[in-house]
């Protein structure tokens, strides 16, 4: 069947169109609302929802590194850099048997420590490190790991990771935020951050978080990140934040995901 033709009707030479009815006022979009229903990854609200379910899931947790002093734990987590704390909760025992003192190591040279260190990885850096810390302990600080982030920080092989772990899990105190690779990944994946180095990462943290909380917050993370929030597949089904978390690589997920939220 033939399609009808159209043409569009002309007006009338000389006559003038009648004026354009007033349209109906369009009501504008209202912003007000649209804003507070904005998703905002750092409400105190969510913040707070976060932290509750951890300190349900983890609580009481505590430094996995095994210690009797500061000194012990400064050492201990110099060497956990790269190595699991298993593997470094094997290593101290013997040579906290052999050097019990900073006095004791500082009296030995690196490559003294270098076959009780090798299984860490990183032994030969690692040695120097724990011998030199000790040193400056002994040389600086009377023989006494200092209680300060300054004085920590001129330790050699300690940086803002380890001098928080002193602090917090020997001294209780909170001055800053341990951002180990877990507390990196999953403070990502939380959108808790958007930075992709550890300074910038424990900035935003501090920012976030309430200062009484830094500390259990770095030990509760690390925990999850071994348990739940592992690198690879995450096991987000068995998950205490799983329905306000929207991480890029869930393997499983009752909320909408967030592609940016990457680990
Ligand atoms: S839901 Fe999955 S990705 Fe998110 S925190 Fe839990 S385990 Fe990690």
């Amino acid at each position: 069947m033939p399609v009808a033709k159209t043409s569009r009707a002309k007006a009338p030479a000389g006559k003038t169109k009648p004026p354009a009815k007033a349209a109906p006022a369009k009501s504008k979009p209202d912003k007000t609302k649209a804003s507070a229903v904005r998703y905002d990854p750092l409400a105190p609200q969510r913040v707070q929802d976060i932290l509750n379910r951890l300190d349900q899931r983890y609580p009481n947790v505590r430094c996995a590194l095994h210690h009797n002093n500061a000194w012990e734990l400064l050492i201990a987590t110099i060497l956990s850099a790269q190595c699991t704390d298993v593997m470094v909760n094997k290593v101290t025992p013997g040579l906290f048997q052999k050097y019990p003192t900073p006095q004791a190591m500082a009296a030995a040279t690196p490559e003294q420590l270098e076959p009780d260190l090798r299984p860490t990885g990183f032994y030969r850096n690692k040695a120097k490190s724990v011998v030199g810390a000790s040193k400056a302990i002994v040389e600086n600080f009377g023989g006494q790991v200092p209680d300060e982030m300054d004085k920590l920080l001129t330790l050699p092989g300690v940086a803002r990771k380890t001098a928080n772990v002193v602090l917090g899990s020997w001294f209780g105190k909170g001055v800053g935020v341990v951002v180990d690779t877990h507390v990196h990944r999953i403070s990502r994946r939380l959108e808790l951050t958007k930075a992709d180095d550890p300074k910038n990462i424990e900035q935003d943290l501090m920012k976030v978080l309430p200062q009484p909380k830094w500390i259990d917050f770095s030990h509760q993370i690390i925990h999850h990140g071994r348990a739940l929030c592992i690198a690879r597949r995450p096991k987000c089904a068995e998950c205490p934040i799983e329905n306000i978390c929207h991480a890029a690589d869930k393997t499983w997920s009752t909320v909408e995901i967030h592609k940016a939220a990457k680990p």
